[in-house]
């Protein structure tokens, strides 16, 4: 096992990689927390649980609403649990989502930990004190700022994890190679999904590298006036496919990285945009889709990264070096429906 401490002035977080779930009760009082977790996760790692006062929702993103919050809420106060008490979500980043909200909202507030168990919430969802709901077709939309506790990384919830959610999880970590780490980008190139699967160790490797990348991003920038935004790679197109589309996260930010390292070709001469598509299907990502481009656009312009009619795009000047663009939305539309053009 391996400890790490972060201070961010929205609160402290004690990381602890490599760890086993049992930890938990070393870093709250079973009696005086409340697990919340999804079907899946609870029945395929029943054991895990025992003894411990749990809350177990419905799988999959269309529950991360305001519905489900106040379900959990009831379910507390069930439990009668107070300001005293611990929330410990188990989960992918629907559940870290939820239970960061409702731990920030609850009493106004109380102390909440996760153990994260896709990828994608290890090396991504899990840190950085994001949380919240969707609101209709608009992707947390409503959420705060709030940091856990604790982070508990047990790999052996990797061993049920369904394909399809790796590939979400590396996804994120092509992003933050993209966008950060060319050393990373080229040791994913040299590498496969079913490779890496393979070997534990370089997993907990790669799993403790983008840990670490995320966790610096987040401590420079806690409340995303700067380089945070770089996160955003992917994500502006992505979010407004994955909500028109039935598509996962991971393929809809695979796709929107493609356009966004295409877009960088056209603003910014980026030269190495097949590289970043050969990468994304080593991992069995998409990256080409064709689609509607004013049903799309009109959900894109609601973007958080929206400032009035200027969108801040994040674009890749070279591989391991995102940058924030700002593009006027009237041409971003062009840019979009030109995209689509190319892609019938
Ligand atoms: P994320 O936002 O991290 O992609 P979700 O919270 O939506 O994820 O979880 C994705 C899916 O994977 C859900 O159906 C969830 O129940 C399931 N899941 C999460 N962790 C595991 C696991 N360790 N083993 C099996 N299924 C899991
Ligand atoms: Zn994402």
């Amino acid at each position: 096992m391996k400890k790490i401490q972060q201070v961010l002035s929205s609160g402290k977080v004690d990381i602890y990689l490599d760890a086993s779930f049992n930890l938990l009760t070393k870093l709250v009082d079973k009696k005086n927390a409340v697990i919340v977790t999804d079907e899946n996760i609870f029945s395929k790692h029943r054991a895990k649980f025992k003894n411990w006062n749990v809350i177990t929702l419905k799988p999959g993103e269309q529950y991360k609403i305001q519905l489900t919050a106040d379900a959990i809420i009831e379910q507390l106060i069930e439990f009668q649990a107070d300001r005293s008490t611990t929330l410990i979500g188990v989960g992918g980043g629907v559940i870290t989502d939820l239970t960061g909200y409702v731990a920030s909202i609850y009493m106004r507030g109380i102390r909440f930990g996760f153990v994260p168990t896709t990828l994608l919430a290890m090396v991504d969802a899990s840190i950085g004190g994001k949380n919240g709901v969707d609101v209709g077709a608009y992707k947390n939309l409503v959420g705060s700022i709030r940091q856990p506790s604790f982070l508990l990384y047990d790999y052996s919830f990797l061993k049920t994890l369904p394909e399809m959610e790796w590939s979400n999880g590396f996804a994120e970590i092509i992003k933050h190679a993209c966008i950060f780490d060319n050393r990373l980008f080229d040791l994913l190139k040299n590498y496969s999904l079913d490779k890496i699967k393979k070997d534990k160790k370089l997993l907990a490797s790669i799993v403790a590298k983008n840990v670490s990348l995320k966790l610096a991003v987040v401590k420079k920038d806690e409340f995303e006036k700067g380089d945070r935004k770089l996160l955003n790679f992917g994500h502006t197109l992505g979010h407004a496919l994955e909500t028109q589309y039935d598509l996962t996260h991971g393929q809809a930010v695979a796709l929107g990285m493609v356009f966004a390292a295409w877009l960088s070709e056209k603003i910014i001469g980026l030269k190495k945009s097949p590289e970043i598509i050969q990468v994304l299907g080593q991992y069995k990502l998409p990256t080409f889709a064709s689609f509607d481009a004013d049903r799309v656009f009109n959900v894109l312009v609601m973007d958080k990264k929206r400032v009035s009619n200027t969108m801040h795009f994040i674009l890749l000047n070279r591989i391991g070096k995102g940058v924030v663009h700002p593009i006027k939305l009237n041409q971003l539309q062009k840019h979009v429906s030109t995209y689509t053009q190319l892609n019938k």
